[in-house]
C-alpha cells in the first residue's frame, strides 16, 4: 500500500519518542536524524527533506514541547501538521467553467494518462457532469483504440477524428462536438512520449492556446519517485500546469513523489490513482495522507 515503508519507519521512530516521559534536546535531535533518513529513503527530494526537518526541529525544540507532559505526542503532531502542509494542506478542488470545461491530461507514456482520463470521466459523471473523452494522441498506434475501450467500459462517449488530423484541430472539434451533444466537460487525452521532447511540448502548448483548458493536469507515475518530480518541474515550466495527478499510489511504498511535488513545483496534487479499475481514483487529501503515514 501507499507509503507503507515510510509509515513503518516513522512510526517506529515515534514509538520510541512516545515511550519516554520528558524529552531532551538530544532525544529530538536523534529522532530528527531518523526522520531525515526515512524521508531520504522514501525518495523525497533532498532539498525538501532539508527544509522539512529544519522546520520540524525548530518547532520541536520549543519549550512548549520540551516542558509539556506529553512531549512525544507533541512532536508527532508537529510532524503530522508539517507533512500535511508539505503536501499542500487543504484539498485542492477542480475548477470549472460556466459553459464547457476543458481538462487537458498531459504526461509521459505509461504514466497512466489514458486510464486516468477514464477514471476522471467516471468520477465527474458520478457528480452529475456530462463528460466527453477526446482522443488527441495520434502517434501511439493503439492509443485511440485504448481510449475507446475505456469509454465503452464506463459508457462515456469518446470523440476521435482518427490519426490523420492534427491534435489541435481534434481538440477544437471535440469542443464543438461537446457543445452540439450537450456535454459539459471535455477531457483531452494527449500524446505522451518516453521522454520530454520539444515536439511534444510544442504540440501541448498549441493545444493549450487553441482551447484554453480550465485545468492542465499532469499525470505522473508515483513509483518513479524523483523522476516524477523532475517531469513535473519540466512540464510546469513549459505549460504552467494547474495540478498533478499521481498514479499507481497503490504500489508505491515510498511516496517520495507525492511528498515532494507540491513543494518543488508549487502546484497541488489533485487526485491519486490507486489501482487499475476505473473506480480506483481518490481526491488527494494531504491531511489524510499525513495521518496514514503516521498511523
Ligand atoms: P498512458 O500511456 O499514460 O496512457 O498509461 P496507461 O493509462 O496506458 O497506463 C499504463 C499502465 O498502468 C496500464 O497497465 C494501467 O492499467 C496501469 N495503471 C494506470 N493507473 C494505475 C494505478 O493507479 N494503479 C495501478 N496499479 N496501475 C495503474
Amino acid at each position: 500500500m501507499a507509503f507503507d515503508g515510510l509509515a513503518e519507519r516513522l512510526q517506529e521512530t515515534f514509538k520510541k519518542l512516545r515511550g519516554k516521559g520528558k524529552l531532551t534536546e538530544k532525544d529530538i535531535k536523534d529522532a530528527m536524524r531518523e526522520v531525515r533518513l526515512a524521508l531520504l529513503e522514501a525518495d523525497v527530494n533532498f532539498k525538501v527533506v532539508k527544509s522539512f526537518v529544519a522546520k520540524v526541529s525548530e518547532k520541536a525544540m520549543g519549550t512548549e514541547v520540551l516542558e509539556s507532559l506529553t512531549p512525544g505526542q507533541q512532536v508527532v503532531k508537529i510532524v503530522h501538521d508539517e507533512l500535511a502542509a508539505l503536501m499542500g494542506g487543504a484539498e485542492a478542488k477542480l475548477n470549472f467553467d460556466p459553459s464547457i470545461t476543458v481538462f487537458m491530461l498531459v504526461g509521459l507514456q505509461g504514466a497512466g494518462k489514458t486510464t486516468m482520463a477514464g477514471k476522471l470521466a467516471l468520477y465527474l459523471r458520478k457528480r452529475n457532469r456530462k463528460p466527453l473523452l477526446a482522443a488527441c494522441d495520434i502517434y501511439r498506434p493503439a492509443a485511440i483504440k485504448q481510449l475507446q475501450v475505456v469509454g465503452k467500459q464506463i459508457d462515456i462517449p469518446v470523440f476521435t477524428l482518427g490519426d490523420k488530423t492534427n491534435p489541435v484541430d481534434i481538440a477544437k472539434a471535440a469542443m464543438e462536438h461537446a457543445r452540439k451533444e450537450g456535454r459539459d466537460v471535455v477531457i483531452l487525452d494527449t500524446a505522451g512520449r518516453l521522454h520530454i521532447d520539444e515536439a511534444l511540448m510544442l504540440e501541448l502548448k498549441n493545444i493549450k492556446a487553441a482551447v484554453n483548458p480550465r485545468e492542465i493536469l499532469l499525470v505522473v507515475d508515483s513509483m518513479t519517485g524523483q523522476d516524477a518530480v523532475n517531469v513535473a518541474e519540466n512540464f510546469n515550466t513549459i505549460l504552467d500546469i494547474s495540478g498533478v495527478i499521481v498514479t499507481k499510489l497503490d504500489g508505491d511504498t515510498r511516496g517520495g513523489a507525492a511528498l515532494s511535488i507540491r513543494e518543488v513545483t508549487g502546484k497541488p496534487i489533485k487526485f491519486s490513482g490507486t489501482g487499475e479499475k476505473m473506480s480506483d481514483i481518490e481526491v488527494f487529501h494531504p491531511e489524510r495522507m499525513a495521518g496514514r503515514i503516521l498511523g
